[in-house]
């Protein structure tokens, strides 16, 4: 049985509740500025991660409400041409569910030579096609993996599939996909203790692992502030075995604190770092201040947060006909009233700041 979540309040027109005043590019009443373009391609996924999605699934979309090749063509150059967005990432649900991914990317890439197109996956399926992405100009690929224990992952995934998602990461590799990286969530008493072996796997295949802090994103709503594995939890437990010390340089808007990864005491032979790791703390550590972010879920719809309980339908817009300048101020105004934070900054989900949004993460496009 699958499930249907409620849909955040959509406005396909009309003013923005304060409207936005003419300026170039997506910047909001906060004074942030949005070039980083996150787009779902597909809502569906053949996983059934349990901080994700339900074990049953969700009610997918008709195929026909999903943004075609060219539909989602349209609306990047809109955004590249015309809004300042610099930067891609394709996402889902799980994007390999789409057997037209190649064509998306080929297409956006004739029309942007120098645009950075980055794809979030679980990874099933790039043994066969990680060439065929990299042909049709992908620059840079994210694969989820939380486990390297096929129980674990299984227990974690809902699905056996631990051999696939490993086998993809090294095709991505191969493919030339470099450098890939990886993004683990950990949960407490499943696989938080995994931690270090994620790290040192990810070293010697040379692949950057950014762990993520649980968000309240799930389906089930069975997230809890205090199950959740905090950023500083991860620190402490990466530290059982190796030394961190922080990476130079600036965040600039970048969501993962990264930290240079020195061997631990013992091991340490002198000599420099062996790689990195990133730490995402969207809950302990929010930098909303400094988000860059803009979103289209598959079906066309802005969401100017991760969090939003507001959508803005812009493929309605497209396929009623519009023009590139009305798409255009459509987006501007509804990144215009971009909200200022999560509302998770204060302890307890009993905040009244907090209320997680109708959507889950993969009907969203983490
Ligand atoms: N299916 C693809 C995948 O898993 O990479 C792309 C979509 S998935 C929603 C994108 C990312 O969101 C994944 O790295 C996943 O681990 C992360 N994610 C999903 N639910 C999350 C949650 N509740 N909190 C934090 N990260 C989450
Ligand atoms: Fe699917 Fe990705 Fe969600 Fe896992 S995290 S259920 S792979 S969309």
């Amino acid at each position: 049985m699958s499930v249907s979540l409620g849909i955040p309040q959509i406005r396909s027109a009309g003013p923005a509740p304060s409207p936005a005043p003419a300026r170039a590019g997506l910047v909001d009443r906060h004074g942030r500025r949005a070039t980083d373009l996150r787009l779902s391609v597909i809502d569906k996924c053949n996983l059934r991660c349990t901080y994700c999605m339900p074990a049953d699934g969700l009610a997918w979309l008709p195929a026909a409400q999903l943004m075609t090749p060219a539909e989602i063509t349209r609306l990047v150059t809109v955004g590249v041409d015309r809004l300042g967005i610099t930067e891609l990432r394709l996402t889902g649900g799980e994007p390999l569910v789409r057997g037209d991914l190649e064509e998306i990317i080929a297409a956006v890439r004739a029309g942007h030579p120098g645009l950075p197109i980055s794809l979030t996956t679980n990874g099933i399926g790039l043994t066969t096609r990680a060439p065929a992405l990299a042909a049709a100009g992908l620059s840079r690929i994210n694969i989820s993996l939380d486990s390297l224990d096929a129980a674990t992952f299984r227990a974690l995934a809902r699905r056996d599939r631990l051999a696939q998602v490993l086998a993809g990461a090294e095709a991505a590799a191969a493919a030339g996909l470099s450098p890939v990286k990886i993004n683990a969530v950990l949960m407490a008493g499943i696989n938080d203790h995994e931690a270090p072996a994620l790290l040192a796997w990810a070293l010697e295949r040379g692949f950057a692992l950014r762990f993520i802090e649980q968000m309240p994103l799930d389906a089930d709503h069975g997230w809890t502030r205090e199950e959740m594995v905090t950023a500083a939890q991860i620190r402490a437990r990466l530290t059982t075995r190796f030394r961190l010390t922080p990476h130079p340089g600036a965040r600039d808007g970048a969501p993962a604190q990264l930290w240079d990864v020195h061997p631990g005491p013992g091991d340490d032979a002198g000599g420099g770092p062996l790689g990195t790791v990133g730490i995402i703390a969207s809950v302990t550590e929010p930098f909303c201040g400094d988000c860059k972010r803009t979103r289209i879920t598959a079906e066309g719809r802005i969401r100017s947060c991760l969090f939003s309980h507001e959508e803005v339908d812009l493929l309605e817009l497209l396929r009623a006909g519009a023009t590139d300048a009305e798409l255009a101020e459509r987006w501007q105004a509804a990144m215009w009233v971009k909200p200022v934070a999560h509302g998770m900054e204060r302890p307890g989900l009993d905040s009244p700041d907090y209320v997680q949004p109708a959507r889950s993460m993969s009907a969203i496009g983490g």
